[in-house]
């Protein structure tokens, strides 16, 4: 069943790159994606067999947490995320991007200090360049 375990992949990679900046025990993971109601939430078995494959394949990174000694997953660094950071020019509307990897950093910085789990889309507002 290719397909079956291809929407499984990617749900649960889709659901790793909106939470790039928090590392993960398996039945967090799977908590967290019902708690989310995530489309076709894999059971917790698959979980375990897919966050495997892919720390083998170096896409999530694999580490024992030392308080429950258990593995956490977490989204490698220099993978695709979910992160966006916008800033929008209160004048004329003009919305610059800043680019994923800047993003990622950002938040990342922004969190780290914090146990806050922010939107991983934000939006800076002020007053562009043109506008000065
Ligand atoms: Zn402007
Ligand atoms: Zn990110």
């Amino acid at each position: 069943m290719a397909t079956y375990n291809t929407v499984q992949r990617e749900s649960l990679l889709s659901f790793f790159r909106n939470h790039c900046q928090t590392a993960m025990t398996v039945p967090q993971i799977y908590e967290k994606m019902v708690c989310e109601e995530t489309d076709s939430v894999p059971g917790e078995s698959t979980i375990y067999r897919l966050v495997k494959r892919l720390a083998d394949e170096g896409v999530l990174t694999r580490r024992v947490d030392v308080g429950s000694r258990q593995y956490i997953y977490q989204l490698a660094a220099g993978e695709a995320c979910h992160c966006k950071v916008r800033m929008r020019c209160k004048s004329c509307g003009k919305i610059i991007e800043l680019q994923n990897d800047s993003s990622h950093k950002l938040l990342g910085d922004l969190l780290e200090k914090e146990s806050f789990s922010a939107d991983h889309e934000i939006t800076i507002t002020g007053i562009c360049g043109d506008c000065k």
